[in-house]
Parts: C-alpha cells; sequence; structure tokens
C-alpha cells in the first residue's frame, strides 16, 4: 500500500477561520506535539496582512520554531508576492498560493481577477527560481473552488483542467485540488484529477484539500488515494468550521482520515492515540470551537494497530 502524507492545515486553515487569537506558544505546543505523533508536514501559517488576519501576524516566528524538527516540511500559504518574499525569508519549505477559480471568489478573497493573479504566480515563480537550489522552497499552486463556488455555483470541469494547465506553464511545480465549499462528489473528484492527469502528467498534481461540508470528506480522500494521489490535507478535529454551512466541518478530520488509513494498511507513519492526545491538548487551547470528527468519541478499538492485513506472511 502507498504511504500517504497527510499534511496537517490546522495551525493555518482552521487558526485563521476561527475568533481567538492563539499566542505563538501555544501553536509552538501544538506543532511539536503533533509533529511527534508522526505528522511530517503541517502548514503552520499565513503571510497575509496582521490587519486582515491577526491570527497569522506571528507567522514567520512560528515558522522558526517548526524548522527545528528534523524532517519535518514546514508549509505555508501566500496571497501574493509580498507574501512569497516573506515565505522565503523566513525559510518555509513549501509555499502555496491560491488561485480561485471562480473569478468572483478570486476578486472577493484576493481582490485580483485570474489575469492578475496569473502573473503574480509567474512573479512568485521568479523569486522562487532565485533561492539556491539547496534552500529552495517548494512552490505549487492551490487551485480553490474547484468543485464550484457559493458565488458563481458551477465551475466547468474543463476550465479547471484549462487553468491547470495554464498554471504549471508559468514553470509551477504542482497545482492542487481545493474543494473549498464541500461541494464535490467522488466521481467529481475522478474526472477533475484524470482530466488533469492527462493533459499535464500525473507528477503535476499529487494532493488536494477536501472539506466535509456535505458529509463527502472521508468518501473523497478515499478515491483520490485509490486513483493514486499521496497527499491529503486536513485538520485535527477538523477545525475551521465553514461560514457556508454552519454545524458542518470544514476540512476534513485528520484524525478520523488517519483512523480509515491506517485500518486499510496506508503507512502513515501517524501514532493515533498519541493523536488523539493531542486534540485533546489543542482542544483545551480553543475552548470557544466546535471540534469534529468521529474517532476521538467513539475510541479505538481494542484490535486497532493489529490487523488481519499485517499478520499476513
Ligand atoms: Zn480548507
Amino acid at each position: 500500500m502507498n504511504p500517504i502524507t497527510i499534511s496537517e492545515v490546522g495551525p493555518r486553515d482552521g487558526l485563521q477561520s476561527v475568533e481567538t487569537v492563539m499566542s505563538t506558544a501555544d501553536k509552538m505546543t501544538w506543532i511539536e506535539t503533533e509533529y511527534r505523533a508522526g505528522v511530517r508536514e503541517i502548514e503552520v501559517g499565513s503571510f497575509v496582512s496582521p490587519t486582515v488576519l491577526p491570527q497569522m501576524a506571528d507567522t514567520a516566528v512560528v515558522v522558526a520554531g517548526a524548522r527545528r524538527f528534523e524532517n519535518l516540511v514546514v508549509a505555508v500559504l501566500v496571497p501574493n508576492v509580498r507574501g512569497c518574499e516573506a515565505a522565503i525569508e523566513a525559510g518555509a519549505h513549501k509555499i502555496s498560493i491560491p488561485l480561485s477559480l471562480s473569478e468572483t471568489h478570486s476578486q472577493k478573497n484576493v481582490r485580483r481577477n485570474h489575469k492578475q493573479m496569473l502573473s503574480e504566480i509567474s512573479a512568485c515563480q521568479k523569486l522562487v527560481d532565485q533561492v539556491p537550489l539547496a534552500e529552495r522552497p517548494y512552490f505549487e499552486v492551490g487551485l480553490s473552488t474547484a468543485f464550484g463556488c457559493t458565488i458563481e455555483g458551477l465551475v466547468e470541469e474543463h476550465f479547471v483542467i484549462e487553468m491547470a494547465a495554464r498554471v504549471l506553464d508559468l514553470g509551477v511545480a504542482e497545482v492542487g485540488l481545493s474543494d473549498t465549499t464541500g461541494m464535490g462528489n467522488p466521481a467529481h473528484l475522478e474526472r477533475l484529477v484524470t482530466g488533469i492527469w492527462q493533459r499535464c502528467g500525473e507528477a503535476r498534481l499529487t494532493g488536494v484539500h477536501l472539506h466535509n461540508t456535505r458529509g463527502q470528506g472521508l468518501a473523497n480522500a478515499l478515491r483520490a488515494i485509490e486513483l493514486g494521489i499521496t497527499t491529503l490535507d486536513s485538520s485535527l478535529g477538523g477545525l475551521g468550521g465553514c461560514p457556508f454551512a454552519p454545524g458542518a466541518s470544514g476540512n476534513i478530520v485528520t484524525e478520523d482520515l488517519v483512523f480509515m488509513l491506517e485500518s486499510m494498511g496506508h503507512e502513515t507513519g501517524i501514532d493515533l492515540e498519541a493523536l488523539l492526545a493531542v486534540r485533546h491538548q489543542v482542544a483545551t487551547l480553543l475552548p470557544e470551537e466546535e471540534w469534529f470528527g468521529f474517532t476521538a468519541s467513539a475510541g479505538l478499538p481494542e484490535h486497532f494497530g493489529k490487523t488481519a492485513l499485517a499478520e499476513t506472511p
């Protein structure tokens, strides 16, 4: 079975969508304990204006702190070239910039249309290319609202594939598919993934960012790994919620995702019992927030980790 990389996005995607501004020390505790539980990629923050998102004002410090952990990929999100510059300076290993496929959403989110975003992405790529190879961060573009938009509605599949090709033609290493609004289903995901692969090559799309807004998160994740996707974004306790569907989780829940993958025999490198302890600890730091996921409340079955699969010669 393929080893799967779980990219924890809670400290960025989760924390930037909740009211609480978590202290740098608490963020570091979260990142360190989740690293100790075996998570090897964490999106630790975003380089955005602190007046817009005060929750992310300490991202440079958090990046520096997280770089101490051996073999941890320290990922960040940037909205523009200025953010990209700051991310490079801070020493982030992986930098993502979102490109919203719904132009209306893009205008609202980053105040830029597609043409402007493509030139922003191109400028980021040039900056990244100037970094000496040994320290050069991995740069990718997250295709957000790829499965539909709450403002524009349907996002045409051929357009998603077309935009992926245009982004990759700028020299960007990889695109990721984001179901920002939780509108996707497994068949839709398959068409988009295979469509991009056929047009651009399998190496140029290896990760997806899924939401559980309509309960399709794990079904979509399963279809993704069956197809051969190797990186899945998720967030501890599904932190972040979803502004469009009260009571529904936003990001897929890391604990439930690890349970599914490990039970199936995929290696995630994560100790689920330790991860559940991290959830418990972080939940006490954010008492106001709603925590999602089933594994934490149901507990681990006694035979967990001793599957029949592991015993087959
Ligand atoms: Zn998300």
